[in-house]
């Protein structure tokens, strides 16, 4: 071990040693992996170690198929067998829903060229002849599931680094981590003190013991997982091949050949935690006790679904821990507050993901960015929140409880709820207020006034909830709705320098004192960051207003772009709140709370002013993402129930009613308005999305300029449309294949019904040669082909008059 590496690894399992090789890959040589005992000695010696490419998130999806590519890469690299299987896998459906589910879940992988495909029953149990067929209705095969040896992979990856000059320091526990004046990190171990300009925390089952080195609580926690393995099984002994892996969905159990037996897990409905903080530092590569009782009732639908296992003799249990997040997705990037100090931990699905979590660290640290659309990931996707003892105990339960059972667009799970919520949360349950949840605070979905009883029924079609949707959008069409903004994030910047930074931050034109603007933000590469709205309050004084659940992603771009001096930024989410008033009848109900003038001189479309609201002194800004006359009012968080009251009050006489997030959904899509994560991501740019009609060409330098600029001289390759789908009572939900006859064109990033319009629509990224010369279109929704039509201007008021009246 040298004194001074310039990135320290900590954790020698699947996820630390993938980065350790990645670095040296990008020929970063200077670099240690520091190991409490041997390499594999967490979670990953005992995993069943299998892969599969599919995931709900396409951009983790993507990521995942880079993993498995990556295998024999390793292998040939290190000289080191991976044991890769790759026989491919069936997901069963034995439930009419979810063979549905799976025939639209098919559509999306093919839109990322996962190349899964859908199979039939009698094909399933000529493949598994281990498979009882009762009731099953078919299911979605994977070609690229399989397993390989944990040991094996994980010392490929760690000799593959050496051979490119990293170093291996195995029973080297790190014992303390310091932040030195000059940014690097002096870490002390059991063998001595060393320095590195980057640390990484890959120390799995010990992660958040090691965050909390550096004053982190991380959002992890460990659960157990059992398998078992059989002894060998006539069916196999008689087949020279090599059966494909099965996922009985409805059994919440899946099945992998091992030798000539098989290994059965187990994601059991009344799942166990392990140590809250993670393992002992000594804890050694042990087994916990087997719970055969606890995981019993899935245990007997695996032997109906596979019932030669009863006959079976079970060559050994396996009882394991391993870590888990409210979302079960890793977190990983640059820690939030820590300069140069790197999450790579809760990974729960190593074999997967590992290899993709080694690739995007290492281009992180190397490039400042890393290359990929991560969000899903991102260590910075939570807040202080989420680490809550309770609230992680509810929701990574909640989680792995779920792992195989359907999730449905308008589900809204109960774990960690409710957390936060706004002064008039109470006001608007009273007033029949469904809520759903973003980033732990609760916001209304929509409102079932009078109907104490009715319940919502997950559906992946329109549901039963339909008509109260319709019913807001109509009053927001013709009159007014008022919809909660709890979950938009705000930030306030201030300072001499605060034009001067804002101005290279952001690529709009920043507006004139009083103004509003929409301001999208880029990475150096032209990638989006944001599309925040910028409002000038006075001089130096501005508003960014963006998406709630991104504060901390916003904030660690904020700090790292900022200058050392002069500009003051405050994070106001939490202490201003608010309500969106949109309607034709909004301005009048505006005029009965305040004495000052509303009118279209004074208060402009994108104008904005301090004034008296009720018995609140609102921060106004004239928009609205209805496409109607609208303003956001916003005022501190005590006052929000007041304001409430008032607008409520006010409104009555000109049929103003609350609404929720649906019928924003609906309305927005009637103008073809995006929103971020679905429209606007890091993995589109300012061209492709339109965002690029905000960009001020001639302000001189901002963040991405040259990028974005090589973009609009060659054009983009696809850009965003609005379609009107004909697809009866359904509406696309994302990622749904757009083919014009039987080539692929694109995908749809989100969709809903336009209640007004009364028409299916969905917003979607085109090739662009399609959307120059239009065909015929097919969306494929909930596995049907349904026609489409491309939309050139939008449905409702395409001249845009309405905001503007
Ligand atoms: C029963 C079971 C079945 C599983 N099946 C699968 C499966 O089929 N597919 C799949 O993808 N995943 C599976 N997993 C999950 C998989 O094991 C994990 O996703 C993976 O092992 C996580 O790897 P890691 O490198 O993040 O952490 P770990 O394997 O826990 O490695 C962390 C390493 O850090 C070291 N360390 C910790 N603290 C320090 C310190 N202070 N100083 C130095 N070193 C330190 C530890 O000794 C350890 O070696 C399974 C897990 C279990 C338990």
């Amino acid at each position: 071990m040298k004194q001074h590496y310039r990135v320290a690894v900590i954790g020698g399992g699947i996820v630390g040693t993938s980065i350790l090789y990645h670095l040296a890959r990008r020929g970063w040589t200077d670099i240690a992996l520091l190991e409490r005992a041997e390499l594999t000695a967490g979670s990953t010696w005992h995993a069943a170690a299998g892969f599969h490419a599919l995931n709900d998130d396409p951009n983790i999806a993507a990521l995942q198929s880079y993993t498995i590519k990556l295998y024999q890469q390793i292998e040939a690299e290190s000289g080191q067998s991976v044991g890769m299987h790759m026989p491919g896998g069936y997901s069963l459906a034995s439930t009419p829903e979810r063979w549905q589910w799976l025939k639209a879940e098919c559509a999306i992988y093919q839109t990322l060229g996962i190349g899964a495909r859908l199979a039939t029953a009698e094909e399933i149990v000529a493949a598994c002849p281990i498979v009882d067929p009762a009731g099953l209705l078919g299911g979605l095969f994977d070609p690229h599931e399989g397993a390989v040896d944990p040991h094996g992979t994980t010392h490929a990856f760690a000799l593959a680094a050496r051979k490119r000059g990293a170093d291996v320091v195995l029973r080297n526990r790190v014992l303390a981590l310091a932040q030195l004046p000059g940014g690097e990190w002096r870490i002390e171990t059991e063998q001595g003190a060393l320095t590195a300009e980057h640390v990484v925390n890959a120390a799995g089952l010990w992660a958040r013991r090691v965050g909390r080195m550096v004053g982190l609580d991380l959002p992890l926690t460990p659960m157990q997982h059992h398998y078992l393995v059989t002894e060998d099984l006539p069916e196999l002994l008689a087949r020279p091949d090599e059966m494909p892996c099965v996922t009985d969905l409805e059994g919440y159990t899946y099945l992998q050949q091992e030798r000539k037996g098989v290994l059965l897990g187990v994601y059991e409905r009344n799942p166990r935690h392990w140590q809250v903080e993670g393992a002992e530092w000594d804890y050694g590569m042990d087994l916990l006790p087997e719970e055969i009782d606890r995981i019993s009732p899935e245990l007997a639908i695996g032997f109906q679904r596979f019932p030669s296992l009863l006959e079976a003799g079970i060559r050994k249990w396996v009882n394991g821990a391993f870590t888990f997040t409210p979302d079960g997705n890793p977190l990983v990037g640059p820690v939030p507050g820590r300069r140069n100090f790197w999450s790579a931990c809760g990974c729960m699905s190593g074999f997967s993901q590992g290899g993709a979590i080694g690739k995007v660290l290492a281009d992180w640290i190397v490039d400042g960015d890393p290359g990929a659309d991560i969000f899903g990931m991102d260590v910075a996707r939570y807040g202080a929140f989420a680490s809550n003892d309770r609230y992680l105990r509810e929701t990574t339960a909640q989680f792995y409880a779920r792992r195989f059972v359907i999730a449905y667009p308008n589900e809204e799970l109960p774990a960690g709820r409710p957390l936060k919520l706004t002064p008039s949360y109470d006001a608007q349950r009273a007033a029949g207020a469904r809520f759903g949840v973003v980033w732990g605070m609760e916001s209304p979905q929509f409102f079932a006034p009078g109907e104490a009883d009715f319940v919502e029924q997950p559906s992946p079609r329109r549901s039963n909830a339909q008509r109260f949707i319709a019913a807001e959008v109509a009053a927001t069409r013709a009159a007014a709705g008022l919809l909660d903004t709890g979950v938009y994030a705000r930030y306030e910047v201030s300072g001499p320098g605060a034009q001067g930074w804002l101005d290279r931050l952001l690529a709009s034109r920043l507006p004139a004192p009083g103004r509003v603007r929409l301001a999208p933000m880029l990475s150096p590469a032209g990638k989006l960051m944001g599309d925040l709205s910028v409002m000038r309050l006075d001089g130096d004084r501005y508003w960014l207003v963006g998406s709630y659940y991104l504060q901390e992603w916003h904030l660690r771009w904020f700090h790292d772009h900022l200058p050392p001096a002069g500009v003051r930024i405050d994070n106001l989410s939490e202490s201003w709140l608010g309500f969106s008033l949109s309607g034709p009848r909004s301005r009048e109900i505006l005029a009965r709370l305040t004495r000052a003038d509303v009118g279209n001189a004074a208060l402009p479309f994108l104008g904005a002013a301090a004034i008296d609201v009720g018995l609140t002194r609102a921060i106004v800004a004239r928009v609205a993402l209805t496409g109607e006359l609208g303003y956001e009012l916003t005022v501190p968080a005590a006052q929000q129930r007041a304001l409430w009251e008032a607008l409520i009050e006010a409104g009555r006489d000109f049929g103003l009613r609350p609404i929720g997030m649906r019928a924003q959904d609906s309305l927005r899509l009637e103008k073809g308005y995006g929103v971020w994560s679905l429209e606007f991501a890091q993995s589109y740019t300012a061209a492709m999305s339109g965002l690029d009609r905000y960009i001020d060409w001639d302000k001189g330098d901002f963040i991405g300029r040259a990028a974005a600029l090589a973009e609009r001289e060659r054009g983009p390759a696809q850009r965003l449309v609005l379609l009107a789908v004909d697809s009866g009572d359904a509406d696309v939900s994302g990622f749904e294949p757009v083919t014009a006859g039987d080539r692929r064109v694109g995908f749809v990033t989100s969709g809903a019904y336009g209640c007004h319009v009364r028409q299916s629509l969905a917003l979607a990224y085109l090739d662009a040669a399609i959307i120059t010369q239009p065909e015929p279109l097919t969306v494929t929704v909930l596995g049907e082909a349904c026609p489409a039509r491309l939309l050139a201007e939008p449905p409702y008021d395409p001249r845009g008059l309405r905001p503007r009246v």
